[in-house]
């Protein structure tokens, strides 16, 4: 087997881990460059692509290399700059990855009528800025978004470019996507671009590949809108960075409306040219930070009603409390609330909630607040109880004697007892009417075992936890 097909063989093996795209951008040129032992160079175009090989597919490729040649257990890069300039044939390429016969179709989505070559860049129509929740902090921003989309293709930009910046998860990405989103609506005939910064690298590698750098150039230049997010990404891509510059030169001359995102204000990106980052800062500046409660309150509201989800005032409360960072979390509990409830029927409570802050970012844990001081009650005993064990909460309110079923309860009662201090009497009422001597003797009963055995000592210990008894 020589260089060539060792390389063919582990292609071919990995087109189901990378896509037709991905071998397109960083495979199409790579070359074995020599095999020595146990070890394999590969030869790639341009340092970049190296990188990008280097950090992301390393294992990939050296697994699929090793089944080829069993020997090989070390995988090396090295740039062979001649490789840039050798054209690559249709023969090149692996039968997987070769471009498909028909054209796949669009998505039925507003989308599907922009611009054929930008269809990929499609904009999520959840986000709009009627659902961008208003209060203090952030009305700035959202008035310079309303004002871009109140202002006509053709007529003069008022905030040329609009550059958007603040942290991750304050919703950048939905003040872009919106302004598109209803950009397009009221001006159906406009080309409105909305593109991740990582995409438009990938487009621009590509098309340089395949020399169609031109031909790309055209087509940004005819759009009416272009929505650039996440700008910060070209930190130290030169030769995007370049064809941004140009891209923007142009639209800026005929007057088309730009708006860019990012993580820091221009100034403060580093590995960006000046020139460009100068541009960047021409028109208007917005910082979008963390709401305060009442906003994000509304933002919980809202979103839960998107779901359909009926939440009580303090679950509403307490998400509104515990998100503080990055508002994504909203979502990522609401979605779970749903999913859960789905499943398993049992409404959200302050404590279930807590949970899934946890799962969902297990490293605040700690700073969670808000599940100690919250009243609680009978039924929060019950669905924590009846969660821990896995069994109905039917079940716990019942009079079935298994054995199974009768431990948990009684522990439910110690719980009633010792955390929420109350008399023998209202717990049996609470539990299906039954008598309170039947309640004593079974907090007796788990408090005799907890003492002696440490598996009951440790469910009551962890149920406590749960409650937000430390
Ligand atoms: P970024 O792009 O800044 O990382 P996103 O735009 O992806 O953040 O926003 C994260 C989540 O927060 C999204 O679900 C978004 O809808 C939501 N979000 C952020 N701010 C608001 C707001 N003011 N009103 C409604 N939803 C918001
Ligand atoms: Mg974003």
């Amino acid at each position: 087997m020589d260089k060539t097909q060792v390389w063919d063989a582990a292609l071919n093996q990995m087109s189901g881990k990378i896509s037709r795209m991905e071998f397109h951008t960083w495979f199409k040129k790579i070359r074995v460059s020599e095999i020595s032992g146990t070890a394999i160079v590969l030869a790639c175009p341009t340092e970049m692509n190296k990188n990008w090989l280097e950090s992301k597919y390393h294992g990939v490729i050296l697994s699929n290399l090793k089944s080829v040649l069993p020997e090989i257990d070390r995988l090396y890069f090295r740039v062979e700059l001649g490789l840039a300039d050798t054209p690559v044939g249709k023969k090149d390429t692996p039968a997987v990855f070769a471009e498909p016969k028909a054209p796949r179709k669009l998505p039925n989505s507003p989308d599907a009528r922009i611009e054929p070559g930008l269809e990929t860049r499609i904009t999520q129509p959840k986000f709009t800025l009627k659902n961008f929740i208003v209060g203090e902090e952030n009305r700035f921003v959202h008035a310079a978004c309303k004002s871009i989309v109140d202002t006509k293709p053709t007529e003069k930009k008022k905030y040329n470019p609009f550059f958007i910046y603040g942290g991750c998860g304050l919703g950048k990405t939905h003040l872009l996507q919106g302004i598109a989103n209803e950009l397009r609506g009221k001006y159906p005939n406009a080309k409105i671009l909305y593109i991740t910064s990582e995409r438009f690298m990938n487009e621009i590698i590509d098309a340089i590949k395949n020399r169609k750098a031109d031909e790309l150039r055209k087509k940004y230049r005819r759009v009416d809108a272009f929505l650039l997010d996440d700008v910060q990404f070209f930190e130290g891509k030169e030769k995007t960075q370049e064809e941004l510059f140009n891209t923007f030169n142009d639209l800026f001359e005929f007057n088309k409306q730009i708006v860019f995102s990012a993580d820091r204000p221009p100034s403060e990106l580093t590995g960006i040219s000046d020139r460009l980052k100068s541009r960047m800062g021409w028109g208007l500046l917005a910082d979008l930070q963390m709401p305060k409660f009442e906003t994000r309150l509304a933002i919980v509201q809202a979103k839960a009603q998107e779901r359909q989800l009926i939440l009580p005032p303090d679950v509403q409360d307490f998400i509104a409390t515990n998100v503080r960072n990055n508002l994504r979390e909203v979502e990522n509990i609401l979605n779970q609330i749903a999913a859960e409830g789905d499943i398993s029927g049992i409404s959200p409570t302050v404590q279930t909630m807590g949970k899934m802050l946890r799962k969902i970012n297990p490293d605040r844990s700690m700073e969670i607040t808000g599940m100690g001081s919250l009243a609680r009650s009978t039924d929060e005993v019950i669905t924590i109880v009846s969660e821990y064990f896995q069994i109905p909460a039917t079940e716990l309110l019942g009079i079935s004697r298994k054995k199974e079923i009768v431990f948990p309860r009684q522990i439910a009662w110690l719980l009633c007892k010792d955390v929420l201090k109350m008399s023998y009497e209202a717990i049996g009422a609470d539990f299906g009417g039954k008598n309170h001597t039947t309640i004593m003797h079974g907090v007796r009963k788990i408090k005799d075992l907890a003492r002696k055995d440490s598996p009951t000592a440790r469910h009551i210990h962890a149920l406590k936890k749960d409650l937000g008894i430390k």
